[in-house]
């Protein structure tokens, strides 16, 4: 950006930060930095921002959590826009009645945190969810990679995204108009220009709490005895291929705990990339490479990243 765009972002977006370090927004904490990042809770001040970026021609992009994202080093320019969002962001349309397919609808903007939804779910004896437990990130970053586990994906509770396009124009999509492909949401061709997904509508049923706590207990007992935990990663670092799962194949490939520098393939888990402590985005993309190399002379398959690579 130039010093007179510069000047007017700043009057657009008064609380803009410029050049921010990426190692505190993901959660691999690794990364160069970023020009401009513009945090708001308030969707209504996008449209005017994502218009004037548009007239402006600069390049932006969206964070959720930073869960599943790896920033190289150096300077990524152009604005990020970060959502934030809190329970009070979070609503259910009709206590008492639930609609023609006896589901109740929640609203929810996507800032908000998943772990945040699925508590608030748990307190309104709402259940459908609970496979999603333990999934950091927000609900934004659960849409747009149609994130799941335990053979559930965020796609299978939609009911309607609210987004806005490139131009900053507001629109409501039902969830038929969208394809849930695995680890990716894919939106009529009109968004692939850019997108920002600022809401979304899910269908839950009605539970006990209880039985929500004890079925989302069940699933976190089932991650931690098979992750990783407390080393930052972002998770599953490449998509199963069809039929298979990549951490069999790195398992295979003598793969788990082989490191290179600060970056590791989890001792615990083929498929997870583990920052050991002060790794760099290189050493992790080198063992990526290393990685995908080794298994595709073994296997014949080209393991191909779910992580979101931001060179
Ligand atoms: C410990 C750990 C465990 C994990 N387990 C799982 C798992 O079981 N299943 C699974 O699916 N994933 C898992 N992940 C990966 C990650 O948590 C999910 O993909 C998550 O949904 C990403 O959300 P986020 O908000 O952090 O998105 P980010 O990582 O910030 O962004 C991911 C992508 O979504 C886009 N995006 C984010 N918000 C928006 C928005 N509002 N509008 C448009 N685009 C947006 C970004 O541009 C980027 O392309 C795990 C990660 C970690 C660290």
């Amino acid at each position: 950006m130039n010093s007179g765009q510069k000047a007017a972002l700043e009057r657009l977006c008064p609380r803009v930060q410029w050049q921010v370090s990426m190692a505190n927004l993901s959660s691999f904490r690794v990364g160069g930095q970023i020009e401009a990042l513009v945090e708001t809770e308030d969707s209504a001040e996008l449209p005017l921002l994502l218009r004037w970026l548009a007239e402006e021609k600069i390049a932006w992009w969206v964070l959720g959590g930073g869960s599943n994202i790896l920033f190289t080093s150096g300077m990524h320019e152009g604005v990020f826009l970060r959502l934030k969002g809190s329970q009070k962001n979070i609503r259910l349309r009709e206590q008492d009645s639930p609609d023609v397919d006896g589901q109740y609808l929640v609203d929810v903007q996507a800032g908000v945190k998943l772990g945040h939804l699925l508590a608030w779910c748990a307190r309104h004896n709402l259940s459908g969810l609970e496979y999603m437990a333990g999934i950091p990130g927000t609900v934004g970053g659960a849409v747009a990679m149609n994130a799941g586990a335990f053979g559930g994906c965020m796609g299978d509770r939609l009911r309607a995204v609210r987004c806005l396009n490139a131009q900053g124009e507001a629109t409501e999509l039902s969830a038929s108009s969208l394809v849930f492909e695995y680890r990716q949401s894919v939106f009529p061709p009109e968004y692939q220009s850019g997108i920002l997904i600022t809401g979304a509508t899910l269908a839950l049923q009605r539970d006990r709490e209880e039985v929500i706590r004890e079925r989302m207990r069940g699933v976190i007992a089932q991650r931690r005895a098979k992750q990783p935990m407390g080393m930052p990663s972002a998770g599953s670092f490449f998509k199963n291929p069809p039929g298979d799962y990549a951490g069999r194949l790195i398992e295979q490939a003598g793969l788990k705990g082989y490191s290179h520098g600060q970056a590791m393939v989890s001792t615990k888990h083929g498929n997870i990339i583990v920052n050991r402590g002060g790794a760099s985005p290189e050493e992790i993309l080198a063992l990526m490479h290393l990685v995908q190399e080794r298994v595709h002379q073994l296997c014949g398959v080209m393991l191909e990243p779910e992580v979101r690579l931001f060179c």
